[in-house]
């Protein structure tokens, strides 16, 4: 058996003589380098541009390939990314309904408890109402000028009259001196009670205004949770 194998050149179709230890060589002829195959028994010969171009090729396919399925892979990601994004406003919507909820819950059960304070204010028959305050303080400033006129009067005619009786205008002035002290009596009421109306009437303003905040709050809260899905 010849220790060489005469195989025609791929390229411009010379005979070139293969020795079993070559496994790469310029063709004699034309010059193209030359890879040796051996496989099955059969030897052939592959151009190694050829073989350079093949190995381009896959790896060309294999960066295409790793390319797609990183883009693939980005996608799922964002995907993902997004789903959580959604499922977390939901989450946080879900959560401003629940305090929202509470909310006007606590804010009624306020107004509940100013209105409870507020409407005895307002009550045209309650003793402590605002009206009745202000009509009681106009009371006692009537009677205590009354009184007051009374005692000056008493007083002037006891002072006429004092040449005429001396046990008479010892009555007239202690009668005199009950007038006055009663007449003390009503303005001292006069402006205790005026106190305790404009404290009344501050308090049912303060209140009012309170009640009003109270109910924005809640028209709010009603819009957070209108905006639910
Ligand atoms: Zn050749």
């Amino acid at each position: 058996m010849a220790d060489f194998v005469t195989l025609s050149c791929p390229n411009c179709g010379g005979k070139l003589q293969v020795t079993p230890d070559i496994d790469r060589f310029a063709g004699s002829h034309c010059g193209v380098e030359q890879i040796v195959k051996r496989g099955g028994g059969i030897i052939s010969l592959s151009p190694v541009i050829d073989a350079i171009t093949k190995v381009q090729t896959s790896v060309d396919f294999i960066a295409e390939d790793i390319r797609l399925r990183r883009d693939q892979e980005a996608k799922a990601q964002e995907k993902i990314a997004s789903e959580l994004r959604v499922r977390r406003e939901k989450e946080v919507k879900a959560q401003e309904k629940i305090v929202s909820e509470l909310a006007i819950k606590l804010l009624k059960g306020e107004i509940t408890r100013l209105q409870n304070i507020l409407i005895p204010l307002q009550d045209k028959k309650n003793k402590n109402s605002v009206k009745q305050l202000k009509a009681a303080v106009k009371g006692s400033i009537m009677v205590c000028i009354l009184l007051v006129l009374l005692a000056i009067g008493l007083g002037t005619g006891a002072l006429s009259s004092s040449s005429k009786s001396a046990t008479s205008l010892d009555n007239n002035s202690g009668c005199i001196g009950g007038i006055w002290i009663a007449a003390i009596a009503f303005g001292a009421t006069a402006y205790s009670t005026r106190k305790k109306a404009n404290v009344a009437a501050t308090t049912e303003i303060n209140i009012t205004k309170e009640i009003f905040d109270k109910q924005t709050e809640i028209k709010n809260h009603e819009t957070i949770i209108k905006q639910q899905p």
